[in-house]
């Protein structure tokens, strides 16, 4: 009898959780398509409803505009403003803060040149500072920061970085001890790898992936991460820091890697590299790397014969990296992100065409390669804001 209370207990728990969370991820769904749904008794969803509305978590707006039998259907949404997460991208050029909030939603209000010298005193510094000025709204629950590196999944414990030449730094120390308010209003952090926040991002919002269980997340930005995901979760491994694809060797003795290694995959198609292997070669871009990189997209769709040149080697790399996964992970898909968001689609075909040219079978028509749904700033930033917003659903509900 006891187990039964105490699982019917956890149950309504966790339903109460369940339906708010499609009402985050599906704005504007009725009462009657989220009973169906989620398989539960249309009274007790109703019941969940006014339990939410008298919390203030939920609001109804408006009727849904579809024909029922019976009464119209009115349309619930998530009151935003219940929860804020100070949203966080550390990158090696720039810093970017932005608000996120329970509806998934993020306000970016805040980019600048992270510091020129990289140790983590003067990084933290210039951080907290940037967070300091923001003030303390009412709503703040939590500091959501996306890493570009190894980032020990569910500690705040940066293993490498090896852009920022940082090993074992502690995040959460080092923003606790120079933002004493996280303390005194009870304020959690959070910190996540990139590419995972890529990755999951992606799960919660692109149509292409819906159903799909086993994939490679491929993200290529100033470095390159990456995330897998089995059997509908993120793999983390048994030192919990799995998916670091850049630094899959290519070619041995190859050009120099942060990490410390040669011929990583990220020598060859981080944007930086591939950037830096065409003004070597041939003249110098302009603006930062991003810039550079949209450059010499635009001109190899120009047909400009060196930019095709540098993208079609940076397209064998990126084949062999792809090849190379597929073969041991056999997946679903393989998804570019980051950058590969913006490739254009014939490269995304080169890179296809060539990856299934090396693999063991001949997958081509069960195995998607495609390329991200989200631009890359939006992409880190709403990871960091979904995984700030589901950890306070956690707790709350
Ligand atoms: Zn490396």
């Amino acid at each position: 009898m006891k187990i039964k209370t105490y699982n019917a207990e956890k149950m309504g728990q966790s339903n109460k959780r369940v339906v708010l969370n499609m009402i985050r991820f599906y704005p504007g769904i009725s009462r009657r398509d989220l009973a169906e749904s989620v398989g539960l008794d249309p009274s007790t969803v109703t019941k969940i409803i006014r339990d939410l509305q008298k919390k203030g978590w939920v609001r109804e707006v408006g009727f849904d505009g579809h024909f029922h039998p019976g009464r119209p259907a009115i349309k619930l949404e998530i009151v935003k403003e219940v929860a804020m997460s100070f949203v966080v991208e550390l990158t090696v050029q720039r810093i970017c803060i932005g608000r996120g909030y329970l509806d998934n939603s993020v306000d970016r209000f805040l980019s600048f040149q992270a510091p020129q010298d990289k140790s983590v005193d003067v990084y933290f510094d210039a951080l907290a500072e940037h967070l300091e000025a923001q003030g303390l709204p009412d709503n703040l629950v939590s500091v959501s920061v996306a890493v570009p590196g190894l980032v020990e999944w569910g500690s705040n414990i940066l293993r490498s970085v090896p852009r920022m030449k940082w090993t074992n730094v502690d995040l959460e120390a080092e923003l606790r001890n120079r933002l004493p308010w996280l303390e005194e209003r009870n304020l959690d952090i959070l910190t996540v790898n990139e590419a995972k926040l890529g990755l999951l991002t992606e799960m919660a919002r692109n149509e292409n992936l819906k159903g799909m269980k086993n994939g490679i997340y491929l993200y290529i930005a100033q470095g390159v991460g990456g995330a897998l995901l089995m059997g509908e979760e993120l793999y983390h491994g048994s030192n919990n820091i799995a998916g670091e694809l850049g630094h899959m060797i290519v070619s041995p003795g190859g050009l120099q890697c942060d990490c410390g290694n040669k011929g990583c995959l990220e020598t060859y198609i981080s944007i930086d590299s591939v950037v830096r292997a065409y003004e070597t070669r041939y003249s110098p871009l302009e603006g930062d790397f991003r810039d550079r990189f949209g450059a010499l997209m635009e001109m190899a769709q120009a047909k400009d014969s060196q930019a095709m040149t540098i993208l079609d080697e940076m397209a064998d790399y990126m084949a062999i990296g792809i090849a190379n996964l597929v073969n041991i992970y056999d997946p679903d898909f393989v998804l570019l992100g980051g950058m590969g968001s913006q490739f254009p689609d014939d490269l995304v075909e080169t890179v296809s065409e060539r990856a299934y040219r090396q693999l063991l079978l001949p997958l081509k028509g069960r195995l998607l390669i495609l390329k991200g749904s989200m631009d890359v700033d939006a992409l880190t930033l709403r990871g960091a804001t979904l995984t700030a917003m589901n950890d306070f659903v956690k707790k709350k509900l």
